[in-house]
């Protein structure tokens, strides 16, 4: 793929993954966010670039599972809301479709990096991820988050639309908090990991947070708090105000457009080989299959 694509420096977004993937190797980056492009359409001819973006691994799905569902639980308000029961529902849907294989045709369906790349078995994955998804789901009810959650006021809950952004200067930021709520005169935003969390992305994530609170709610980011909660551990992490630094962030986020932009060749255009590639990462990486070839 040596034609030029074009890019527009206007509509140039930004996210923690996307920096993520970047740092991780700058022709992944490519394949993903430029290469990849109309590979959902029919006769495409980057059909393949587009269902190898879709891949995700395992931890990412079960995680994405659980978003769901406390989403479900939070602002749907069911009656007789059964955890347990909508996350099997949701595990069920996604690991039918992928024993049956259905993002052969549709690339928008279930298909995971591990059975994808020959790592896993299907079923082996499916029983793995089934007891993932219980343990993550244990959590979230032994550390009490599913009952504090249910005493948080059904008006007090913003259901915003997932992911959320906003602006830093021209940029548009993407983050995807799970739930926000208010309580006691904060807002407050909580995101899962499991068990990967980096001290340097929940400072980020924490001061995105408050920067959107500031632009778009009118809110005092010293009344923002991010809680973090991890699936594996269940344990609840909220950063002190000393250690999220929005100016920090501010820096970060410009430098690192302008690096990834500095990449087009002509600063409308992007070329495949201006992305080197990193080698070492080869083995993780989603996009191996097609890149081997390269
Ligand atoms: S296979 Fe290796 S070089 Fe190619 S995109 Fe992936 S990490 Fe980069």
């Amino acid at each position: 793929m040596n034609e030029e694509l074009l890019v527009d420096e206007q509509e140039f977004s930004w996210s923690l993954s996307r920096e993520s993937l970047f740092t991780f190797c700058p022709r992944a980056y490519f394949y993903h966010y430029y290469g990849s492009v109309g590979g959902f359409e029919q006769f495409s001819n980057v059909e393949e670039l587009y269902q190898l973006k879709k891949l995700q691994s395992l931890d990412l799905w079960i995680n994405s599972i659980c978003s769901e569902v406390l989403r479900d639980f939070f602002y749907e308000k069911p009656e007789n809301f059964n955890i347990h029961r909508v996350a099997k529902r949701y595990f069920n849907q996604g690991a039918r479709s992928l024993s049956m294989r259905e993002w052969r045709d549709d690339p928008q369906r279930l298909n995971l990096f591990e059975s994808y790349y020959g790592l896993t078995e299907i079923n082996e994955l499916i029983e793995h991820g089934a007891e993932l998804l219980n343990k993550s789901i244990e959590s979230l009810i032994e550390s009490g988050l599913i009952d504090y959650l249910q005493g948080i006021p059904y008006l007090n809950r913003k259901n915003l639309s997932f992911p959320v952004s906003s602006h830093i200067g021209k940029i548009k930021v993407w983050f995807a908090p799970v739930l926000v709520w208010q309580e006691d005169g904060l807002l407050k935003f909580l995101t899962l990991n499991n068990g990967s969390s980096n001290k340097i992305k929940a400072r980020y994530s924490a001061a995105l947070h408050k920067i959107y609170a500031f632009n778009d709610l009118r809110t005092d980011p010293e009344r923002v708090v991010t809680l973090n909660f991890d699936l594996t551990t269940g344990e609840t992490i909220a950063l002190p105000d000393e250690e999220i630094n929005l100016s920090e962030l501010i820096d970060h986020v410009k430098d690192n457009t302008e690096e990834m932009l500095s990449l087009s060749s002509d600063h409308d255009k992007l070329v495949e080989n201006n992305f080197s590639k990193n080698t070492n990462n080869c083995s993780k990486c989603k996009f191996q299959k097609y890149c081997k070839r390269t």
